[in-house]
């Protein structure tokens, strides 16, 4: 049997890196759904469409798709890997993403993607709102600090400079944002399982989560 495991929580806990691997581990399909709400949020800067201005960001979703392939993401057919990872988007994302109306027309397309089962998702709502059946949901923390180096770290990688407080502030920030929003805010499901990530390495998470669905895999066997 094919599970759906449904991975949330802040900001830089390794939510993403990890989720990648548990996917390729078991052979299953891997979604970022944090892109696609950054995929929007580029869209928007890209086109000159005000933060403020709700009712033009709301008419002008229906001209932005958003694709996968081969693990890549598409805005209207081009490629935006680059480009979502920027400060800038990182800056504005949590305002885009507290709009009911950008987060109907995602969830609508991540529920779709994860219909065959066989995926793992990872998010803020996955397990609250998203997948709320999910065989296994995990809710992933750590400490700020190391949250906030771990991003200076990632964002180093891809060139970009940034001072460490200027990345903790943005952190703080998004969480505040996240975690207060009316619609779909981040929160832990009652049954999901909470792992803290600040003393544990990559391969440490990755192994735990494996673990956990083996044996949801193993027992749905009988
Ligand atoms: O996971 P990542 O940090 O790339 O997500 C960027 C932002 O997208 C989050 O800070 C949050 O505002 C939003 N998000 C969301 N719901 C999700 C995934 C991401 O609101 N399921």
């Amino acid at each position: 049997m094919k599970i759906v495991i449904a991975i949330d929580g802040y900001s830089g806990t390794g939510k993403s890196s990890t989720a990648k691997q548990v996917a390729s581990r078991l052979g299953y399909t891997y979604i970022d759904s944090g892109a696609m709400y950054r995929a929007i949020t580029y869209f928007f800067l890209k086109n000159d469409i005000d933060f403020q201005n709700q009712s033009v960001m709301i008419k002008s979703l229906p001209d932005c798709t958003i694709t996968f392939d081969n693990g890549s993401i598409f805005l209207n057919g081009q490629n935006v890997d680059h480009e979502i990872r920027t400060m800038e988007v990182n800056q504005s994302v949590s305002q885009v993403s507290a709009l009911s109306e950008v987060r109907t027309k995602l969830v609508e397309q991540q529920r779709k993607m994860g219909e065959q089962k066989g995926v793992v998702m990872d998010g803020r709502d996955i397990g609250t709102v998203v997948f709320p059946k999910a065989e296994l949901k995990v809710f992933m923390t750590a400490n700020m600090d190391i949250r906030a180096e771990r991003r200076r770290k990632e964002l180093d990688k891809k060139g970009i400079d940034e001072p460490l407080h200027v990345i903790k502030e943005n952190l703080i920030e998004r969480d505040r944002i996240d975690s207060s929003r009316k619609d779909s805010p981040l929160k832990m499901a009652d049954d999901a399982k909470e792992i803290d990530t600040s003393h544990l390495t990559l391969n440490q998470q990755i192994d735990k989560i494996v673990e956990m669905a083996e044996s949801i895999i193993y027992a749905s066997r009988d």
